[in-house]
């Protein structure tokens, strides 16, 4: 019954071109891991009043809404989720004023990084290969070869839940550490927009530090097999994928679910795999690990 009056609601915004939506999506279908069973809606908002929309017919109905970029840092769960997932990935607009880029938190991290190299702006080499959306860089702080998206970003626009309202994040008011923001603290918030400021540079020079970046991702990182990125966070003064290895775990199994033999810092999975079988592998690094050097390694990948 609720679920019939959110399913009216959205088809009221389709009709006014304003988002669309698909019912019982397999959630592996969605994610860079491959793995989750479905979503009973899995909602596109081609627009800001998408978004809004989404929102108010899901408070309207009663029905869970979660929000996801490009699904490359969560680990859905094997019976899925009865509610709805706003799905980011039509909120792609991007516009530049002088050094200043602007772009829809749907935005691919990689093809952001493209667009500024093209016009000439330093920034974003490092976002280059990483799988995911603004958003959710945002949201996690992404980084990677000692940059982050913390040193770029200058303002973030959200709709807040809650409130049912617009607002901004400016500056430190982000919070931003290593993989995190405020947006962590309080999960009511879209991220809807995020402003950059970037450095003039030579283009050829840009795209040759990306190419550099994505060459040793290849060669570093298993991305022949579908997996969430690091399965953990760096533990000060340690290397993660290195106390893994050390704790003897490098290439085991937890049925689909595998330590990578190439970087044991990812969890792979082998083809099959289900979310039970990777959470019973992590749960074993983190024991081991504890075992072995009496520190308590934090998840990087989140369960949804
Ligand atoms: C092969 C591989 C390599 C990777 N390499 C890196 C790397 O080098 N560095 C790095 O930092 N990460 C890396 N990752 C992890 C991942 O790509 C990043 O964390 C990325 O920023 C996640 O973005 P996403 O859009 O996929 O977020 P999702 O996985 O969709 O979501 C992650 C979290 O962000 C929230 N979220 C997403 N969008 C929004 C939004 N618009 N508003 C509010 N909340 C939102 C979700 O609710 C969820 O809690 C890698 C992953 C893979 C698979």
């Amino acid at each position: 019954m609720l679920k019939e009056a959110f399913q009216k609601k959205l088809d009221e915004a389709v009709s006014q071109g304003l988002l669309t939506y698909q019912k019982d999506k397999p959630l592996s279908s969605c994610s860079t891991f491959r793995i989750g069973g479905p979503v009973s809606f899995a909602v596109y908002p081609l627009c800001e009043q998408g978004v809004i929309e989404t929102v108010n017919a899901a408070h309207f109905a009663r029905v869970p809404l979660r929000v996801v970029g490009s699904g490359s840092n969560i680990l859905f769960p094997d019976e899925g989720f009865e509610g709805a997932i706003l799905f980011t990935r039509n909120l792609c607009r991007v516009s530049f004023d002088g050094t200043i880029i602007r772009a829809g938190a749907g935005i691919a991290l990689s093809a952001l990084a493209l667009e500024a190299a093209k016009k000439g702006l330093s920034g974003l080499e490092f976002a280059y290969g990483i799988p995911g959306s603004l958003g959710g860089g945002v949201y996690m702080n992404a980084g990677a070869y000692d940059h982050e998206l913390a040193e770029v970003v200058v303002e973030s626009r959200y709709y807040d839940v809650t409130h049912k309202g617009l607002g901004y994040f400016r500056e430190n008011e982000h919070e931003f550490s290593y993989r995190h923001s405020v947006y962590k603290n309080q999960d009511d918030l879209i991220v809807l927009a995020v402003r950059m400021d970037l450095k003039e540079d030579d283009p050829e020079a840009i795209k040759a530090r990306m190419d550099d970046y994505m060459q040793r991702r290849r060669a570093k990182q298993p991305l022949e097999y579908p997996s969430a990125g690091s399965a953990f966070k760096r533990y000060p003064g340690y290397f993660t994928a290195k106390l893994i290895d050390e704790v003897g775990l490098k290439g085991v199994s937890v049925g689909g679910a595998a330590v990578s033999e190439k970087h044991a810092g990812f969890v792979i999975n082998k083809g099959d795999a289900t979310a039970s079988e990777v959470k019973e592998l992590m749960a074993l690094i983190e024991q081991r690990i504890f075992e072995k050097y009496g520190i308590h390694i934090e998840r990087e990948i989140i369960y949804f």
